[in-house]
């Protein structure tokens, strides 16, 4: 690292709060590194209070740019000078890229989704999906879905503080892409499966199923699934969660946890810094050198 390091650095940022966990300063620091780009990437505690300083802070230190993490990625909208229409559309950023002082917030989850799908040759495209949750994770995969081109998702939410929010995900989408979306009850089991049964993908970004809720899943019955579908997980702690596992159950060949998706979401923001690919597998790698 200290080799790296010289007058010419270009400091990139994650602005956040709790943040010192973060797998990113890893993963970005070793791709600069593997690619030789003149780049280095620090983690700051950023509370939502500190926010204003800290963007500003981009444009005075001629840094490239920043993520952006909880609780931040919905703040930080009034303070940038452009929006990618994804990002306007989901309403929150998680990348900042710098121009010339001029700053543009993106969101690449949903990229990182479509992208993990495309990774392992399936194409979700023309079909239908059924998606579990509209949160975060939620909200940036509907909508990504929605504008690369997949044709009907049934979201299906709690009547919790996430309900109007996935109201207006299906407002917006079938107001701005060719995708037709419904929003469901989670409570209503006899809709949720029939809709799972009418799907190519289920997609759970609830975040029931990780730690330490290991041992629940929104579908416990694996005769819920078709073994030509898709079954997708945003977790990627535990690696095979309690829905992955009713999955394989079942004998759906198409199997996933969210670990793509977070190499993907970073690798996506590392191309909209630098221009360049991350080495995503040697990425890999590195951050999961103790699971070989
Ligand atoms: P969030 O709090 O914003 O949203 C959670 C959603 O799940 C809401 O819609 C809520 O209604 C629903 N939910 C929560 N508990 C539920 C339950 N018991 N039954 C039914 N619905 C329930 O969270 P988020 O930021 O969207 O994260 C969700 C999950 O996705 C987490 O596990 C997170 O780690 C994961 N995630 C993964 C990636 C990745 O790159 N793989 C990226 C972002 C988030």
């Amino acid at each position: 690292m200290t080799e790296r390091i010289d007058g010419h650095t270009t400091l990139i940022g994650l602005m956040a709060y709790p943040i010192r966990h973060s797998m990113s300063p890893t993963m970005h620091n070793n791709a600069f590194a593997k690619l030789g780009l003149n780049y280095a990437y620090l983690a700051f505690d950023v509370t939502s209070d500190r926010l204003p300083k800290a963007i500003d802070a981009i444009r005075t230190l001629d840094m490239r740019g920043s993520n952006i993490s909880m609780p931040n990625k919905q703040k930080v909208i009034p303070l940038l000078d452009k929006l990618d229409p994804a990002a306007k559309m989901v309403g929150a950023v998680n990348t900042i890229v710098n121009d010339n002082g001029i700053l543009t917030g993106y969101t690449t989850d949903g990229i990182g989704f479509m992208k993990s799908l495309d990774d392992e040759d399936v194409n979700i495209r023309g079909q239908k999906m059924t998606l579990a949750g509209a949160g975060g994770a939620g909200t940036a995969i509907a909508i990504q879905a929605a504008l690369d081109g997949v044709k009907d998702i049934s979201i299906f939410n709690a009547k919790d503080q996430s309900w109007e929010n996935a109201k207006r995900n299906v407002d917006i989408i079938n107001e701005k892409t060719d995708c037709k979306a419904t929003l469901h009850s989670i409570e209503d089991k006899e809709d949720f499966k029939n809709e799972i049964a009418d799907s190519f993908i289920y997609c759970d970004s609830t975040g029931v199923g990780m730690k330490p809720l290991e041992d629940m899943t929104l579908v416990e019955d694996p005769s819920w699934f078709r073994p030509d579908m898709v079954v997708f997980d945003t977790v990627y702690a535990p690696r095979t969660t309690k829905l992955m596992k009713v999955a394989e159950q079942a004998g759906v060949k198409h199997v996933f946890n969210g670990l793509g998706m977070m190499l993907e979401q970073g690798a996506a923001a590392f191309k909209l810094w630098t221009g360049k690919e991350m080495p995503v597998e040697y990425i890999h790698d590195i951050l999961f050198a103790d699971e070989k």
